[in-house]
């Protein structure tokens, strides 16, 4: 198997080991947290500092939905700025993290439900590198991001990760990044855009955030993957499912015996929750 040479040189650094990486889905909110020392990205330093340091990231992003699945396998994937309308300081970030082909081949070859496409075209779009610059600031681990197939249905996601369960014994650390409560068109900005972060949440998105929050802390995963059946309101938190599906890729990864911690555990412009959770 000539596809698996180059990660076997690779995993020379990626040998299995005692410790299982714990998992991670982050709420990225607006891209400016990007260049801001602010109450979420400074946790987002500050879990960085209390998880072992991984050997390489593999991030779900809710900014790269695809037709199949795939995931970035280029050397040197290049910073994307999906998005319009803000300054040219966000513009001008770079991160510049390493990709790994090596790791990208061993990612599509333990994924046998469905092909997997090695990408060389994207490279790392703001749900990724707005949070992880933040964690690795020194960009010298590889980071890769797997793409979500948004012609498939929830449960598809959920199952789907389940089969890459083994990275997490070599030292990789698999990173959701999202928003539970994510509704874009109802936001609640008085003066305008600088109230992003502002905490302020609608009653149906604080509720919302709590229905979230018990049925993992319940481990009740097949009600979260049910997620339009879940409240009355669960349109309202998710109109689109972009960036609720990289919590059920974290989700897939939990094990029986793992507890989940909440962090930035908010709601801001009325319609977005921050609520993040670690799994270990
Ligand atoms: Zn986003």
């Amino acid at each position: 198997m000539t596809s698996l040479s180059g990660f076997r040189k690779f995993a020379e650094g990626l040998n299995e080991q005692d410790e299982v990486m714990p998992i991670l889905f982050v709420g990225h909110g607006s891209p400016t947290n990007a260049i801001e020392d602010n109450e979420f990205s400074l946790r987002w330093q500050k879990m960085a500092k209390e998880i072992p340091v991984p050997k390489a990231v593999i991030i779900v992003s809710a900014h790269w939905l695809t037709r199949g699945t795939h995931i970035t396998a280029m050397p040197q994937p290049k910073t994307i700025h999906d998005f319009g309308g803000f300054s040219r300081e966000l513009f001008e970030v770079q991160y510049p993290a390493p990709g790994s082909p090596a790791l990208a081949k061993e990612t599509a070859s333990l994924i046998t439900t469905t092909n997997v496409g090695l990408d060389h075209d994207w490279g790392l779009d703001h749900g990724a590198w707005s949070v992880i610059k933040h964690m690795y600031p020194d960009a010298n681990i590889p980071v890769l991001q797997l793409s979500i197939d948004y012609h498939k249905p929830p449960i598809y996601h959920y199952e789907l990760i389940k089969e890459l369960a083994a990275l997490r014994k070599k030292g990789v650390l698999i990173l959701g990044s999202g928003n539970m409560v994510h509704n874009l068109g109802i936001m609640h900005l008085p003066k305008g855009f600088e109230d992003i972060n502002k905490e302020y949440g609608y009653d149906w998105a604080i509720e919302m955030n709590e229905i979230f929050k018990q049925k993992i802390a319940n481990g009740d995963h097949m009600a979260l993957v049910n997620y339009e059946k879940l409240h009355k309101d669960a349109k309202l938190a998710i109109p689109t499912p972009d960036h609720y599906y990289p919590l059920l890729y974290i989700l897939g990864l939990q094990r029986k015996n793992e507890e989940p911690t909440f962090f930035n555990d908010k709601a801001i412009a009325g319609s977005l929750t921050m609520t993040s959770v670690k799994f270990s």
